[in-house]
């Protein structure tokens, strides 16, 4: 079953989460191993997304926030785009285009970061956005501060964080085919009591405290790819924090916890078909016969012939046409 384990250190400005995704992970293997168009992702596309995918699931569980978090990979390399959504529920799906051959040993940069391009986006869309309202985006490169290709979607994203949240953040990431793993040891900000000297120095360096980090984020770099995989939450928690005093939530697993969910619909299509405009699908139709259209998230496809399409525009001739967001 996949899971969330959030967790605190008592008495200490530190917190955790640990996220395990199985029947959910492999349900987008799954559908796009049936997809007959696609097949299934080579061995290191599908890390690289299993990767992030546990890494989008831990940032929502991490975050305030009544919205759906992407997590996208533009790349400049085989794989131009890899995208994951992560619904304020756990629901989520994933996708990635891959437009050349991927060896079996591609590394990060290999696949996503050839020239150097490629950039990691965090977008928070929130649930009921008002027309004009932007969504929330923040940019990373796929580089250190030297320039230096980064090898590790772990290194990038917490890099995103400490730029971001300004948060000191220490991520673990794993997949295979059965599992997609992560975990995310996180210093909390100190504000309020406690905070006689200032509220502006209050996240600044602060000695006892960022030992209490540094120790715990350590413990939790020694975490090995083969344990986060094979390992249950229990037996990762006490391998790494026995000597911790951990305060456990209630896992969050089931209904609640993350599941395989799209948000497509045949509405959403029309709605995009409507917006590529009359002309343009007439001449689909004249081409081919049937509009289709296959959802790259869950492979579902929609087709559309010549009486749903003039069905469709003639319905829009009483209302304005919508955006031509993806579906
Ligand atoms: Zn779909």
């Amino acid at each position: 079953m996949s899971e969330i384990h959030k967790f605190l250190f008592e008495g200490l400005p530190v917190r955790g989460v640990l996220v395990r995704l199985t029947d959910a992970w492999t349900e987008v293997l799954a559908r796009r191993a049936a997809n007959t168009m696609h097949g299934a992702y080579p061995p290191p596309v599908q890390n690289l997304l299993g990767e992030m995918t546990a890494a989008a699931v831990l940032m929502q569980s991490n975050i305030k926030f009544d919205g759906a978090l992407v997590l996208q990979i533009f790349g400049d390399g085989p794989v131009k785009l890899a995208v994951v959504e992560v619904q304020p529920d756990f629901g989520l799906r994933a996708t990635a285009t891959v437009n050349a051959a991927i060896d079996a040993t591609a590394s990060l940069s290999q696949m996503v970061n050839v020239g150097n391009a490629g950039r990691c986006a965090i977008t928070l869309d929130p649930q009921n956005r008002q027309p004009g309202q932007q969504p929330y985006q923040g940019v990373v490169p796929l580089f250190g501060d030297a320039r230096e290709k980064l090898e590790k979607l772990s290194d990038v994203l917490q890099h995103y964080m400490l730029q971001s949240e300004q948060l000191d953040t220490t991520l673990v990431l794993a997949a295979n085919q059965q599992v997609a793993a992560g975990l995310l040891i996180q210093r909390l900000p100190m504000l309020g009591s406690g905070n006689l000297a200032g509220a502006q120095t209050a996240n600044e360096d602060q000695i006892g405290i960022n030992e209490h980090y540094n120790r715990i984020a350590l413990l939790a770099a020694t975490l090995q790819r083969e344990e986060l995989l094979t390992l249950d939450a229990e037996a990762i928690l006490h391998r790494l924090f026995w000597e911790e005093d951990l305060r456990r939530f209630e896992p969050l697993q089931g209904a609640g916890g993350p599941h395989f969910s799209c948000t497509c619909s045949r509405e959403r299509v029309s709605k995009m078909l409507i917006g590529l405009g009359q002309d343009e699908a007439q001449s689909i139709l004249q081409e081919r016969g049937l509009i289709e259209v296959g959802c790259d998230f869950c492979s579902q496809q929609y087709r559309f012939d010549a009486v749903d399409v003039s069905h469709m525009f003639r319905q829009t001739d009483q209302t304005p046409p919508a955006s031509t967001a993806v579906q």
